[in-house]
């Protein structure tokens, strides 16, 4: 029974690989993608909820109104520039929250456009609007170039894998189990690292959406060195670095990128925004 169960479960893997693998719209690279586009967006929909209302709960999420406006006002300048990239991600219901942990160094977005950033980013790096940008662009890239579903997808994978052993119990409770596992696969994903080139890709097109919102591209260099600086020191949790490592390096290849970016920055043409949902999860 064990061995039937474990060929089942591989071959299903296996059929999901190669059904899987599909070429990025934007990047063009291949991509092994088990969860469906909608799934991956309904799925962070539900995991936003799950994750954040204990937080609203315990009164932590946009406590400081100006703060929040803030936020606000620069994720609508980069939405605007982001949707040209996906036309469809007009209609996901964008949104971010300013979660209040002053020690957290964090901010990530999930399939579908849900947002947030941690107080502690913008008050323990002293951040600039430019740098708010910047790191929001380039989590709004990792959710246009569906790396969120790439991760969501290795999550669920390994979670396949472990779930393996309870199929046997019934068919009723394993479906119960694949749809919690989906949800939870979301929140996952925010913990897993992306791939090198997953980070190179976003660190492109995140500067050049952030370029073309009227964020200044050097704040993506200057970003990373206040990481690097302040990462050694005081007991702050720097989880944004565990997802995204070797920051001097990436400094490196932001300087070079920043030029090619500064025509696009300098455009002077009136920015637009696109309605983004703060307070509401
Ligand atoms: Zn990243």
């Amino acid at each position: 029974m064990g061995n039937i169960l474990k060929k089942i479960v591989y071959t299903f893997l296996l059929v999901s690989f190669l059904v899987g693998c599909k070429s990025n719209p934007i990047s063009g690279r291949n991509q092994f993608m088990l969860v469906p586009e909608d799934m991956a967006i309904s799925e962070s929909r539900k995991a936003y909820i799950q994750m954040l209302t204990p937080i609203k709960n315990e009164g932590k999420l946009n406590t400081d109104p100006v703060m929040s406006e803030r936020v606000k006002n620069i994720t609508s300048l980069l939405v605007a520039q982001a949707i040209a990239y996906r036309p469809e991600s007009k209609n996901w219901n964008w949104s971010v929250q300013v979660i209040d942990e002053p020690e957290v160094i964090n901010a990530w977005c999930m399939a579908g456009g849900k947002m947030a950033i941690y107080s502690g980013l913008i008050e323990k790096l002293n951040a600039t609007d430019d740098e708010i940008a910047q790191v929001m662009s380039h989590e709004i890239a990792h959710a246009l170039l569906s790396h969120t579903r790439e991760r969501m997808s290795r999550a669920l994978a390994m979670q396949l894998g472990l779930t393996a052993m309870t199929i046997a119990v019934s068919d009723e409770r394993y479906g119960g189990i694949a749809v919690q596992g989906t949800a939870l696969a979301a929140i996952v994903a925010l913990d897993l690292p992306n791939s090198r080139t997953a980070e190179r890709e976003s660190d492109r097109i995140g500067i050049e959406i952030a370029a073309k919102a009227g964020f200044d591209p050097q704040a993506a260099v200057t970003l990373w060195r206040k990481m690097a600086d302040e990462s050694g020191q005081g007991d702050s949790r720097f989880d944004f670095l565990s997802t995204h490592p070797a920051p001097v390096k990436r400094m490196e290849a932001l300087e070079e990128l920043t030029q090619s970016m500064m025509p696009l920055y300098k455009n002077e043409s009136p920015k637009p925004t696109h309605p983004i949902s703060v307070g509401n999860i």
